[in-house]
């Protein structure tokens, strides 16, 4: 079976169609959200109503939960706190209890999905550097596991017994084949707002066998997106870094 594993959404509705196409057109044939579907966009009940249509899975992020004031928001900068306030006004009631029905973690089959790490998923841990990547591999038994949160996508393969035993792989793609000692840690990127210096929207289409796992790049019409960013009155700096992919 087909998965296409998408993540950090945050409120970019046109980003968002447009992955949700391009899922089609690849015969994706279940979809699996990793979370932060709200925050830094003006359309996160959009987003909400889409995600909740057309996957079949959807976990919490971390804006997600500090949409919904079940967490503060300390370690958010001064944009994505801005952002925030933006997204406690517009958010609908309707998007504020679908977003309290999502879990943190999830297993199915060869895969682990789960937002920002599987070392203890509720306190939203960054995986931004192989240390970290590394101990990750601890805290899943599947082959594989899917991550977003850091908005760079990003593939680690080790030995399937001992991650420290040998060299790992590290690899952006675009496709990636397993060996069968290999276990995997895959970051899917982000839908609404990559930082990898690639403007376009970033998701992940992995057969369930765990044979082969792919990052697709989307275009998506980006200066509609930031025509009603600026229209709200957000943050420059979040409506040019989309443009810039950073
Ligand atoms: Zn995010």
């Amino acid at each position: 079976m087909l998965y296409g594993i998408f993540s950090d959404i945050h409120g970019n509705v046109q980003a968002l169609e447009a992955v949700l196409r391009s899922m089609e057109s690849r015969k994706v044939e279940r979809r699996i959200c990793l979370g932060d579907i709200v925050g830094y966009g003006v359309n996160p009940n959009e987003c909400a109503a889409l995600v909740k249509a057309h996957s079949d899975v959807c976990l919490l992020g971390n804006h997600d939960n500090v949409a919904l004031k079940r967490e503060v928001y300390t370690d958010f900068n001064i944009y994505a706190k801005a952002a925030m306030e933006w997204t406690w006004q517009h958010l609908s009631d309707e998007t504020k209890e679908y977003l309290r029905s999502l879990q943190y973690i999830m297993e199915e089959g060869n895969f682990t999905f789960v937002h920002s790490s599987p070392v203890s998923p509720a306190d939203w841990h960054y995986i931004a550097d192989l240390d970290g990547a590394l101990e990750a591999f601890g805290y899943f038994s599947t082959p594989s596991c899917f991550i977003g949160h850091t908005h760079s996508p990003v593939l680690v393969a080790t030995n399937k017994k001992d991650p420290y035993e040998e060299i790992p792989v590290i690899s952006d793609g675009p496709l990636y084949r397993p060996k069968s000692n290999e276990k995997i840690l895959v970051n899917v990127g982000s839908v609404g707002q990559p930082r990898d210096r690639d403007n376009r929207a970033c998701w992940c289409l992995a057969d369930s066998d765990g044979s082969w796992i792919e990052f697709v790049r989307t275009e998506y019409d980006i200066d509609r997106t930031q025509d009603a960013m600026r229209k709200e009155g957000l943050p420059l700096f979040l409506v040019e870094r989309l443009g810039l992919g950073r």
